[in-house]
């Protein structure tokens, strides 16, 4: 079910190259979005920037990370814990995304991150999605492997913590999105699964977004007919006028 408020997620990768231009970059993103935004705005700076984001953070647009260890201590050269991130006002997570998975992340590390973020009260924003998709519609099978994977261990209450972003990956940083009907089929086929793993009720209060190529021009019909919550947007997050019209597409209701 398609949730009343929104969520927008700017995931702005290993951009921009300067503390000072992440710092303009959120101050232009700051001014655009207005303290009656309707959705949930959310800014995934790389690491390094977060302390400096975080001292102006604006009231209307929280914290991301682009990843975390599930490890909060240790021998993991490199790697960045749920309560470093959390220390830092950080409230929600990518996890799984498709780019750390290309790095050989695995659905069993998706999982032990995905308990670790909620252990530390960060909202996971788990990404699952196909490579391609094939004529007889196999990739559903990929998707509902990863699904399984994702929720493994989790219950009722804690699945209902969790956001599921659907980025199909030929659409990541390509300029080719989905269609609202490939979204919107999509988004049921979650429900679908869901409801095989939990109860359908619990299934449907799940929170669903959208990635791969949204821009202001697709926005608003895939919003509308995707059936989905909200975005997660890559580089279209890098320009502030653009990552508004996107936020502001999900403003003007279904
Ligand atoms: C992403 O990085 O998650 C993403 C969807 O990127 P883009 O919007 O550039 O396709």
């Amino acid at each position: 079910m398609k949730h009343t408020q929104a969520l927008v997620i700017g995931n702005w990768k290993l951009n921009p190259g300067t503390t000072a231009e992440a710092k303009l970059l959120y101050s232009q993103i700051r001014k655009k979005v207005s303290k009656n935004c309707l959705a949930t705005v959310v800014i995934a700076p790389p690491f390094l920037f977060i302390p400096e984001i975080a001292k102006t953070i604006h009231p209307k647009i929280a914290l991301g990370a682009q990843d975390m260890h599930y490890e909060e201590r240790g021998a993991v050269t490199g790697e960045i814990g749920g309560g470093q991130l959390a220390a830092f006002g950080v409230q929600y997570v990518l996890i799984g995304h498709s780019e750390r998975r290309a790095l050989g992340e695995t659905d069993t590390q998706v999982n032990k991150k995905v308990h670790a973020a909620l252990k530390r009260k960060l909202t996971p924003v788990v990404c699952i999605g196909e490579r391609t998709r094939d004529g007889q519609g196999q990739f559903y099978q990929d998707v509902a492997t990863q699904i399984k994977a994702l929720t493994t261990g989790l219950t009722a209450v804690q699945l209902q913590k969790v956001v599921i972003a659907y980025e199909p990956i030929w659409a990541i940083g390509t300029g080719l999105n989905a269609t609202a009907e490939n979204v919107k089929e999509m988004q049921l086929f979650i429900v679908s699964t869901l409801t095989k793993l939990f109860e359908r009720k619990v299934a449907e209060k799940i929170l669903l977004i959208y990635g791969g190529s949204v821009k202001d021009s697709n926005a608003r019909e895939l919003y509308t007919q995707g059936g989905m919550s909200g975005f997660l947007v890559g580089g279209a997050s890098l320009e502030a006028t653009e990552f508004a019209a996107i936020i502001h597409a999900t403003e003007l209701g279904n």
